[in-house]
């Protein structure tokens, strides 16, 4: 079996981001960029179904500017074989992605796509469920839990109030949630390695996908300060603040 994983290259979780001044956007000058770390998980995942001699090859695939073959070589040194950069410097919004993953999965025919279920940077939360569509294929998002199962997969489902286990038939799309896994660390071997392994360089318009923007952004803002709490000496004072000054009650 063959593995598709798409990683994107985002702003790393830990830096406290900046909205810019003019409100278009968010600083991205100087800022720490890292994989997506829902992507993470399913370069694990995919990583553990190899392991597990359930799947032969994974392939890694970027879209984005020249740095984002530095996402790729990093799933390349956790465990992927080789990678595929779809270089633009352009935004590329879900549905251009989902429909340049579409070619690709064309050409590579995997089994499964297994995607991040949502990109930290605009929390779309879109691509893996565009792509579905494309595709024709089934899809079983927000995974917890994947077992291969005879021709297809066993899914279980973070939904509301609880876990949903679903089977899909193969070829399927799969999108990670938090709980699926901790993903590796790459260790230097396997970093000193991953520089050896090949990495396709493509465009967009190898595969004749138009990328032109169907969302225009108005505006970006900071979200509101959160007020500093109080501490209340008794629950009469509690309910008299809630009352009185929340008005909640
Ligand atoms: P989104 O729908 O933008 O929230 O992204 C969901 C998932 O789609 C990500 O975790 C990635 O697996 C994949 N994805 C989104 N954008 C890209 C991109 N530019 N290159 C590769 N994969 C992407």
């Amino acid at each position: 079996m063959k593995i598709l994983v798409p990683v994107k290259r985002v702003v790393d979780y830990n830096v406290k981001v900046r909205v810019k001044p003019d409100q278009t956007g968010v600083d991205l000058a100087n800022v720490k960029m890292s994989m997506n770390p829902f992507c993470e998980i399913a370069v694990e995942e995919a990583i553990r179904m190899k392991e597990k001699g359930v799947a032969e090859e994974i392939v890694a695939v970027s879209i984005g500017p020249a740095q984002a073959q530095e996402t790729i070589r990093t799933a390349l040194a956790m465990g992927a074989d080789r990678g595929i950069h779809v270089t633009t410097d352009q935004t590329v919004e879900p549905l251009a992605v989902a429909k340049i993953l579409a070619k690709v999965v064309e050409e590579e025919s995997p089994e499964l796509v297994i995607l991040g279920k949502q990109a930290i940077d605009d929390d779309s939360n879109a691509t893996g469920q565009m792509l579905a569509a494309l595709l024709g294929w089934p899809q079983a998002t927000f995974a917890s839990e994947v077992e291969k199962d005879g021709d297809g997969f066993k899914v279980t489902r973070e939904i509301d109030g609880g876990l949903q286990t679903i089977k899909v038939s193969s070829p399927a799309i799969i999108t990670t949630d938090l709980r699926l896994n901790e993903p590796r660390y790459a260790s230097l071997p396997n970093i000193m390695k991953a520089k050896r392994k090949p990495i396709d360089a493509k465009t967009p318009e190898d595969f004749g996908v138009d990328i032109a923007p169907r969302l225009e952004v108005l505006k970006v803002t900071e979200p509101p300060k959160r007020e500093a709490g109080v501490k209340v000496e008794s629950v009469a004072e509690l309910v008299d603040k809630l009352k009185n000054e929340a008005g909640v009650i």
